[in-house]
This record gives structure tokens, C-alpha cells and sequence, in this order.
């Protein structure tokens, strides 16, 4: 069935608690835990409980949950106190633009200056 736990997917593994992770956030349908290399003084990974390879498949099948990670990215922001200055939301698609782990996620970035184009 479409959207289910695969067995060698890391974020499933997170969502059903058999690899540990500091979790900030919880909802019905997401998680959002600190990533395990930061690359901002805040950065957090927020990801759909169920499993898609990446964002744009998940608001395909389950546009609802897709809108769930954002409205919590923007629930992280506030919480981590990033949201006055600003942060970014990154959806990294494939691994030619950085992908890793092939289970939807959002990076919420902030807390340094941010440039622009990303590299
Ligand atoms: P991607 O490169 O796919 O956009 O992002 C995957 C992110 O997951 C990376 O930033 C990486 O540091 C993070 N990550 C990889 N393995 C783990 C882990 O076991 N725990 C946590 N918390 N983050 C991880
Ligand atoms: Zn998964």
C-alpha cells in the first residue's frame, strides 16, 4: 500500500522509534527531530510519519500530510525562536541535489545568515 513503512528506510526506523533521535515535535501524522549533522545552529528535520521517496511524490498521493510538514516547519521555527529573523525550508529532490535519505523530509534551517543562490 502506498505510503507504508519500508523496512531499510532510516526516517521509517525514527518514526516507529527502533532508531532513536532527539525529537522536538510530534503531530498526528508527522515527527520533527534534530538532524544528526547540523549545518545551522537550528536544524531540524521534519518528516511525514508515512513513506514517500520524496516531497513532491508525497503531495501527490497525500497532498494533507505534505501541508502537515509545512505548517510544523513553520511550528519548529517559532518553537527554536528562528522565526523573527528568518529560516529556510529546503526540500533536497534526488541525489544529484544532495538527497541521502529517500523518505520525504523538510530541513529547517536558521539561526546564522543565510546566502543566496545555495550552493
Ligand atoms: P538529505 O541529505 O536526504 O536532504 O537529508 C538527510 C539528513 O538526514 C542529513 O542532513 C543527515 O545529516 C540526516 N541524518 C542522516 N542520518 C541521520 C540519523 O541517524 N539521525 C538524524 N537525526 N539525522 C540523520
Ligand atoms: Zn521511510
Amino acid at each position: 500500500m502506498a505510503g507504508e513503512a519500508q523496512p531499510d528506510c532510516l526516517f521509517c526506523k525514527i518514526v516507529s522509534g527502533d532508531v532513536p533521535a532527539t525529537i522536538v515535535r510530534e503531530t498526528d501524522s508527522t515527527v520533527a527531530f534534530r538532524d544528526i549533522n547540523p549545518q545551522a545552529p537550528t536544524h531540524v528535520l521534519v518528516i511525514p510519519k508515512v513513506h514517500y521517496p520524496d516531497a513532491a511524490t508525497l503531495a501527490a498521493a497525500e497532498p494533507q500530510v505534505l501541508a502537515d510538514v509545512l505548517r510544523e516547519t513553520g511550528e519548529v521555527a517559532g518553537a527554536e525562536e528562528i522565526d523573527g529573523t528568518g529560516y529556510r525550508v529546503v526540500f533536497n529532490t534526488g541525489a544529484g541535489a544532495g538527497q541521502t535519505v529517500f523518505h520525504a523530509h523538510a530541513h529547517v534551517l536558521g539561526g546564522r545568515g543565510m546566502q543566496w543562490p545555495p550552493g
